[in-house]
């Protein structure tokens, strides 16, 4: 808007006018302080989120490179080794040894830097983030040396044992303050799978009495149900050998010997061996191939092709580049902060913001980081990503969705409405849900209704999968 503010004649109207529109204007801005207070919250909450997810997915990119470079170290220790006539390789077991700690040291650095880069933007310690990871530090300590006695790696002497010292990182940047919390963590006992309790979007469509959602992906339920005691048992996955960090996982694995590494493409360990050899800036010697060592690898079913994890209809900008092609590491954090509104009676108002980002790189070709299955140092920057395309639990940013699946479902599973906890909005839809006149009204409502229920948008909708993972 171009205002009237100089060379005119008719000075007298054109102040009045201006008088007009700054009183309109201070009344717009003071009804609009919440709105400004909010505004300023909600920037100063995505940069320093953004920040975070960066700060975590450059250490991730740098631990990957150093793990690589020291599997070109462990491949020159074996070639050293066979050319002296050794059978046995002490100095390659040293590298590899060091290889498993990174797994866990360089995510648990990833947090700290994370931590640092939401503070030093202005996020403020978040006491529930806080206390969640120091819990679960604690179960670590507890409980993982009866429930994973096949350590990641073994410390002379022992205790402290490899989760001794996983817990206690954890327990000591708890105590530091967590401002922004690991949003894709993925612990090793987990619930996974389909299961309507485990589905957001099941909440969703009790809160809003959304019929025809039952009709497309839960019609059998609504019909039969009768109380929690109906309900399948949650699925349940335990990892069998855990060697990757809970919170920023690096998605790696072992191989003993190189002819054991997954190509993508083709390619066999000779075709590795000259890999290495490039990076090792000398030759070696064919056999280190055939020796049993510990190679760390990319885990095939986390390092699969990225387009696997996009929406089908997501608004990417462009095609991804093959070289970019995988899901690999990445870093999601959340914040979740609130505002005082100035209006009377308004309350808090919550900001949430999540963000992702992770380590970009390729091989020369160029092709994929993991094209040849081995880690190789290849990571070259790190960009921010659409939390969409990261990996991450279904009910993503979602405020209080992992507490409500990690602690209150289990109890629910157990016994029933009196395990709910008061506050919970999930736990609230539960109640809702258990009332047989609600589902009732549904029933009755879709006899008569339910050729209303058409199908909207396009393919891959209605399936159960609950439609946006986070919103902002
Ligand atoms: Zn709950």
């Amino acid at each position: 808007m171009k205002l009237p503010l100089q060379g005119h004649p008719r000075r007298g109207q054109t102040l009045i006018y201006l008088l007009m529109i700054c009183v309109i204007l201070a009344l717009v801005v003071l009804w609009n302080f919440d709105l400004q207070k909010i505004i300023a919250v909600k920037l100063r909450t995505q940069s320093a989120g953004d920040a975070a997810a960066v700060a975590a997915a450059r250490w991730q990119g740098i631990t990957l490179n150093l793990i690589g470079t020291l599997n070109v170290l462990q491949a020159v220790a074996i070639h050293d080794g066979l050319s002296r006539g050794q059978t046995s390789f002490p100095e390659a077991e040293l590298i590899a040894d060091l290889e498993a700690r990174l797994c866990y040291v360089g995510p648990m650095t990833a947090l700290a830097a994370s931590q640092l880069a939401a503070k030093n933007n202005g996020a403020y310690n978040n006491s529930d983030f806080s206390q969640l990871l120091a819990q679960h530090g604690a179960k670590v300590i507890q409980e993982y040396p009866i429930d994973f006695p096949d350590q990641p790696y073994t410390n002379f002497p022992s205790p402290p044992t490899a989760w001794d010292n996983y817990g206690s990182m954890l327990q000591v940047l708890a105590a530091q303050g967590i401002a922004a919390l690991p949003d894709n963590m993925q612990f090793y006992v987990d619930y996974r799978g389909q299961h309507l309790l485990l589905n957001p979007s099941f909440y969703d469509a009790i809160a809003s009495a959304d019929w025809c959602w039952f009709y497309h992906n839960a019609y059998s339920t609504l019909q039969t149900y009768h109380s929690w005691r109906d309900w399948d048992p949650l699925p349940i996955i335990r990892e069998p050998r855990p060697i990757n960090s809970e919170i920023f996982s690096l998605g790696l694995t072992r191989v003993a010997q190189l002819d054991d590494l997954r190509m993508v493409g083709g390619g066999n360990a000779q075709t590795v061996l000259r890999l290495l050899e490039q990076y090792a800036g000398r030759p070696l010697t064919s056999e280190v191939a055939h020796v049993t060592a510990q190679w760390y690898a990319y885990d095939p079913s986390r390092w699969r092709p990225w387009t696997t994890l996009i929406p089908q209809d997501f608004p990417f900008r462009g095609t991804v580049r093959p070289e970019y092609d995988y899901v690999g590491a990445d870093a999601a954090v959340r914040l979740e902060t609130w505002t005082d509104r100035a209006t009377p009676g308004a309350g808090r108002r919550w900001v949430t913001w999540t963000a992702a980002a992770k380590p970009f790189g390729y091989l020369e070709g160029p092709v994929r980081p993991n094209r040849y299955g081995l880690v190789l140092p290849a990571f070259k920057e790190t960009r921010l990503i659409p939390v969409d395309t990261a990996t991450g639990l279904g009910g993503g940013t979602r405020p209080g969705w992992t507490t409500h699946v990690r602690e209150h479902l289990p109890e629910y599973m157990s016994q029933g409405l009196a395990a709910l906890q008061p506050g919970c909005w999930y736990c609230e839809q539960l109640r809702v849900w258990e009332d047989a006149s609600f589902r009732q009204t549904g029933l009755d409502w879709l006899e008569q209704y339910s050729d209303r229920c058409h199908i909207t948008g396009g393919p891959g909708r209605g399936g159960g999968h609950g439609g946006t993972r986070r919103g902002h």
